[in-house]
């Protein structure tokens, strides 16, 4: 049995750790600009919409995101409300998203999903779903632009559960949509929360009173009565709230409002502090371990190199699971079994560094150039511990990277090596080694465009690419002699990927299923762990 630390069970108790996941434009930078506003981080909120038009960006490789207008790196965004401490893993929101945004969602506690009521549930949105729902991560759904025309609310409740196969049941309900938006409703109490429309830069002030009680003079009669329909139907199907649901992943609480208008995000941000819970025990090769577990533990969720030119560092994003984290602590790490001693921590924001001398549970930390970490590593005090592997992402697009002047083979070498350490980019080459140009394979397009202009910028190493056909990796695992004489069709390629585990590349869904069948012994797996 482990000891409890009261602090650090007092301090992992008011921390809530999240993600926002959404398709582009349903309005994650508005809500999260307007979630600091509430958490009275006002020049932040500046910021993360200076970030989006790009007025921010200043280092080098940011200059892509600048090119192409869209944010490719994730950080993290912490405030104080109301006692707790609000950690935001901020995701890029384009849609070629990548794994990156996939392996964020491993460090976070729980999800806020933002929809637009016009558009339902779109595509970005659902991958992002699958990947909490994998890992039984609660989301919370935020229905945004209700001050916008769109759907019936009942008829958006109806797109959530036919979408994405979770029960959808309202926190609150909307008074009135579109022009006619007068606010919500609140589950819980009953009573209406009325709004003024203002220019969504401050915090504004509502009247609350029973819905029962509202006049003519505070709502339109038909749209009181519409919402009062509505929200009968709503509560006449009989399901509660159930948070032990909810921490399954399979009930979502769905709040209505509208993040431009500030219609709505008070009411969020206090019923996500009831349902959002706190950083949860973690899986690892010695079992569950309690996050008051009194020696500190935590995991790399993401590499990346060369954030500020200046510096030419490497940073490591550690998510805190057990015990205190206190500056330049020495710890264990397991992989290489080293002992080693924290470098400077750091908390980041966009290019802002703030050194950090203490981190609990649910806390992300960036440490500046960690030596020899890799995604997955785990890194504790006391008794070793492995927390699970990452799991690898399947990737959807292949490609050969060359490398254009045979003078800079050793740079491109290098920075390969790098940026497939940082997973940026996942590498496969012929079995057997030799000479062979490698095989780039990412979950999108825009992640070997971020390797080209990195090799080109960081290694001053001009690459090209060939794409080729395969749209899906399976890596394989059975018996030697199956192996040896895996029956293949010729639309495939053998191969082998960076940690040596052996794969095949396919075409299609079909062939993998031919396939499957003509090797009956051996396992064609969608997915491997890192490591
Ligand atoms: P993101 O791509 O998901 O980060 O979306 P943004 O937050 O940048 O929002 C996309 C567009 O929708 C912007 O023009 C916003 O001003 C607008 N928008 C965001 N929230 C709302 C809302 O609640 N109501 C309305 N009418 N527009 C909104």
């Amino acid at each position: 049995m482990f000891e409890v630390d009261p602090v650090v069970a007092r301090e992992a108790q008011r921390r809530r750790t999240f993600a926002i996941i959404s398709h582009p434009d349903a309005g994650k930078t508005t809500l999260t600009e307007k979630l600091l506003l509430y958490g009275g981080c006002v020049e932040i909120a500046g910021a993360v919409r200076g970030r989006k038009s790009q007025r921010a960006a200043t280092s080098d490789w940011m200059e892509l995101e600048k090119q192409r207008g869209i944010s490719v790196s994730s950080t993290v965004l912490s405030f104080d409300f109301e006692g707790y401490r609000i950690n935001l893993l901020d995701t890029p929101g384009h849609h070629d998203f990548s794994e990156d945004t996939y392996r964020t969602l491993m460090a976070a506690d729980c999800a806020v999903m933002v929809i637009d009521l016009a558009k339902g549930v779109e595509a970005q949105t659902e991958k992002l779903f699958r990947v909490c729902a994998m890992r039984h991560i609660p989301v919370l759904t935020f229905v945004n632009k209700v001050d916008r025309t769109g759907q019936e609310p009942l008829a958006m409740l109806a797109n959530i559960e036919e979408k994405l196969g979770i029960h959808a049941v309202p926190f609150n309900w909307p008074l009135g949509t579109g022009p006619d938006f007068r606010g919500i409703v609140d589950r819980l109490t009953g009573d209406a929360h009325l709004f003024d429309r203002n220019s969504g830069e401050q915090r504004i002030a509502f009247d609350t009173k029973p819905f029962a009680e509202l006049t003519a003079e505070d709502i339109d009669p038909i749209v009181r009565e519409q919402a009062a329909e509505e929200w009968e139907l709503v509560l006449s199907a009989g399901d509660d709230l159930d948070p032990a649901l909810i921490m399954q992943g399979m009930m979502t609480p769905v709040f209505f409002g509208s993040a431009y208008t500030n219609f709505g995000i008070e009411h969020f941000l206090h019923g996500f502090l009831k349902l959002c819970p706190p950083p949860q025990p973690r899986k690892s090769d010695h079992g569950l371990i309690p996050v008051d577990r009194p020696e500190f533990s935590g995991f790399v969720f993401k590499l990346q190199a060369n954030l500020d030119p200046r510096h030419r560092d490497l940073v490591a994003f550690l998510r805190v699971c057990s015990g205190k984290f206190e500056r330049e602590m020495e710890v264990v790490h397991p992989r290489t079994g080293k002992k080693i001693k924290l470098p400077r921590a750091h908390r980041l924001f966009a290019q802002g560094r703030e050194t950090m001398d203490e981190g609990y549970p649910g806390d992300i930390i960036g440490l500046v150039n960690p030596g020899e970490f890799r995604l997955g590593d785990t890194i504790c005090g006391g008794r070793q511990v492995n927390f699970e592997p990452l799991p690898q992402f399947p990737p959807e697009n292949f490609a050969i990277l060359r490398c254009e002047d045979t003078l800079r083979r050793k740079q491109f070498a290098r920075g390969l090596e790098q940026l497939i350490n940082e997973g940026a980019i996942q590498c496969f080459t012929r079995p057997g080694g030799g000479q062979a140009e490698p095989i780039l394979a990412a979950v999108g397009v825009l992640q070997f465009d971020v390797v080209k202009f990195r090799l080109q910028s960081e290694y001053n190493t001009a690459t090209s690419l060939s794409w080729l056909p395969y749209k899906m990796v399976r890596w394989i695992d059975g018996p030697a002699d199956n192996l040896k004489d895996l029956k293949l069709p010729y639309s495939t390629r053998r191969v082998v990927d960076h940690y040596g585990k052996e794969a095949v590349l396919f075409e299609s869904k079909w062939d993998v299923e031919y396939t499957q069948r003509e090797n009956p012994k051996v396992t064609f797996s969608a997915v491997s762990s890192s490591g």
